[in-house]
């Protein structure tokens, strides 16, 4: 498909990995289903740029899916990491680093009285859900079409970009019987909300969102959808759960559903809090997050949960996050989709939208911004796929599928955001 990209080397290691891992990745969208081609393999990071396998730099506007809030190996956090691991690189036994970063979101998000590290987004999400259904008693969770929450079974019904870009509606091997309890929603529809608790009275134990959804592209919350959403949870005795694992501490310095105007009993976090390893984290209130083992009858353990280096490049990470970082990221995110628009305004690209929240940006050929997956369903699949290799071929590494976010790094200088937006001007002209 594309000329130039990637180059020998990226398609000698990419044949490389076919032969030892799963159609050469460990997690489908890497594999470039969604825009075709071939994945590009890269070596190394350093602020907003990867370089790949044959030596040359991109521009990166993923950041590890929104992981690499600072950038590649930012100093302080390698620092860090480095420090730590001369120690040990896990104990499986109690360390004051894991109070150490634990004190750190207890402070940025004021639901959060306790918490519990994981490994993954994946296992933050199923133990939140777990430990809502030990609280309340009850079985059922609702989930919005097109969020996505991780690739645990019951989470797995609709659950947007890499699921859907793969056009499973859903998953194999996840049992109609374990699926069953889970109730789906779209976005944005309170209403469906609504009767989807009338119709299942006392036996949904939790509501589980993403405040901002960015597994879908990037969707706004209506005005007022999270506060119902809050309300209805309330009246029908079910938890809510925010999914923040790509928007906690990227937005700003903690949660950003509180600045949505809802009341969540757990919230979940990933990516950014990690500072590039492997990580994620629930919490809320102590009466609910007092379920869980040693304490309570919810049972959720982990060998490697809360290892001395993850969490001092976590630790390292959120040192890093004060106002100004925030400041710096919205400002950069502001001009380069402010430029896009203007850009695609004068070469008369139509059907072209962008949304913005803070450093995600939603990069969108449509009739419309999406404000549900049925809309994000109306995206111009090819259109994406030419803008994404002439990017590729300008050196700027967007996400590889049409309903994935696009991800700003603080690490972005002026001339890197003017290399992005003569990139995007470009590469606008060959979308049609
Ligand atoms: C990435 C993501 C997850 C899953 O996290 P992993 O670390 O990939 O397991 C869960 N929820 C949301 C909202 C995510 O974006």
């Amino acid at each position: 498909m594309s000329a130039r990209t990637p180059g020998p080397r990226s398609r000698a290691e990419y044949r490389r990995a076919q032969r030892s891992l799963v159609g050469g990745v460990d997690s489908p969208v890497r594999a470039f289903t969604a825009v075709g081609g071939t994945p590009v393999v890269f070596a190394r990071g350093r602020g907003p740029y990867l370089w790949d396998v044959d030596g040359r730099r991109y521009l990166d506007l993923v950041g590890s899916w929104g992981a690499a809030l600072l950038g590649h190996a930012a100093p302080a956090v390698v620092r860090a990491a480095n420090r730590a691991a001369r120690h040990g690189l896990s104990f499986g036994a109690p360390s004051p680093y894991e109070t150490d970063l634990a004190e750190r979101i207890r402070h940025a998000v004021p639901g959060v009285e306790r918490l519990r590290f994981v490994n993954s987004g994946t296992e933050a999400v199923m133990s939140a859900v777990r430990v809502a259904r030990g609280f309340t008693g009850r079985a059922k969770v609702l989930k919005f079409d097109g969020g996505y929450h991780g690739h645990s079974d019951g989470l797995l019904a609709r659950a947007g970009s890499g699921v859907a870009t793969q056009s499973l509606a859903d998953s194999a091997g996840v049992p109609a019987s374990i699926v069953a309890e889970t109730l789906v929603a779209p976005y944005n529809d309170l209403e469906a909300v609504r009767r989807t608790f009338e119709a299942h009275p006392e036996s949904v134990a939790a509501v589980v969102v993403e405040p901002i959804a960015a597994n879908m592209n990037l969707v706004l919350p209506a005005p007022g959808f999270l506060e119902g959403l809050s309300r209805l949870c309330r009246a029908h005795g079910a938890l809510l759960i925010a999914d923040e694992v790509i928007t906690g501490f990227r937005l700003r310095r903690g949660a950003i559903y509180t600045k949505l105007g809802a009341r969540a009993d757990l919230v979940t976090f990933g990516k950014v809090i990690g500072g590039g390893l492997p990580i994620g984290a629930y919490g809320g209130r102590a009466e609910v997050m007092e379920v869980l083992a040693p304490l309570g009858p919810v049972y959720q353990a982990g060998t490697l949960s809360g290892n001395p280096v993850v969490m001092a490049a976590g630790i390292a990470t959120l040192d890093a996050l004060g106002p100004e970082v925030y400041r710096r990221l919205e400002r950069n995110a502001d001009a380069l989709v402010g430029r896009w628009a203007r850009a695609a305004r004068d070469l008369g690209v139509e059907r072209f939208q962008l949304s913005r929240v803070g450093s995600m940006i939603g990069v969108f050929f449509g009739p419309s911004p999406p404000r549900s997956y049925t809309e994000a369903g109306q995206v111009e699949r090819p259109r994406y796929r030419r803008f994404f290799h002439a990017m590729l071929e300008a050196g700027v590494y967007l996400p590889p599928s049409p309903l994935e976010t696009t991800f700003l790094s603080a690490a972005m200088a002026p001339r890197d955001l003017d290399e992005a937006v003569e990139a995007g001007a470009r590469a606008l002209r060959t979308v049609g």
